[in-house]
């Protein structure tokens, strides 16, 4: 399927730009005409995903974080957030709730949260390659 209107962008992984590309990805969602629940579930999706590029991906090193968010009929968005960081070597156990290689100031829920906050979460990675995150979710009509 086509998309009906898509955005790109990218930015250094400082953690300053946290805040930056949940943001962009937002105002972009605003065209849909969403509802505060739904544009603060994705917001909040996204935020997890690009901390995860930025402190788990790009642990070691400096890079490029990139997003994408398209629109399809019906409401639907797809947000891929994607880094050429160091790659999940194993993606199932990085999914599980409380995982974490983060130490004691990680929790181990970003997945978890992104699971409950979006429709479908799809992560594909290849190790010393990166990490590609898919958010997907069908904003609700307010008509
Ligand atoms: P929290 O999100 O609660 O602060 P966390 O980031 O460790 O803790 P998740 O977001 O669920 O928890 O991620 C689980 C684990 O998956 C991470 O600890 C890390 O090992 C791995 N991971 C997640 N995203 C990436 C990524 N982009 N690159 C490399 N590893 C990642
Ligand atoms: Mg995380």
């Amino acid at each position: 399927m086509k998309p009906l209107n898509q955005a790109q962008i990218s930015f250094a992984s400082n953690s300053v730009n946290e805040g930056f590309g949940r943001a962009a990805v937002a105002a972009f969602l605003a065209q849909l005409d969403p509802t505060v629940a739904d544009l603060s579930d994705m917001r909040t999706a996204v935020s997890e995903a690009v901390t995860n590029a930025i402190v788990h991906g790009y642990r070691d090193s400096m890079g490029t974080v990139y997003i994408s968010v398209k629109i399809y009929e019906g409401g639907k968005a797809v947000v891929r957030v994607r880094d050429r960081g160091c790659g999940i070597p194993d993606i199932p156990q990085a999914m599980e709730p409380l995982f974490t290689t983060g130490g004691e100031e990680r929790a181990g829920l970003g997945f978890a949260v992104m699971q409950s906050f979006c429709d479908s979460v799809r992560v594909t990675s290849a190790v010393g390659r990166g990490t590609s995150v898919t958010l997907t979710k069908t904003f609700a009509s307010k008509a």
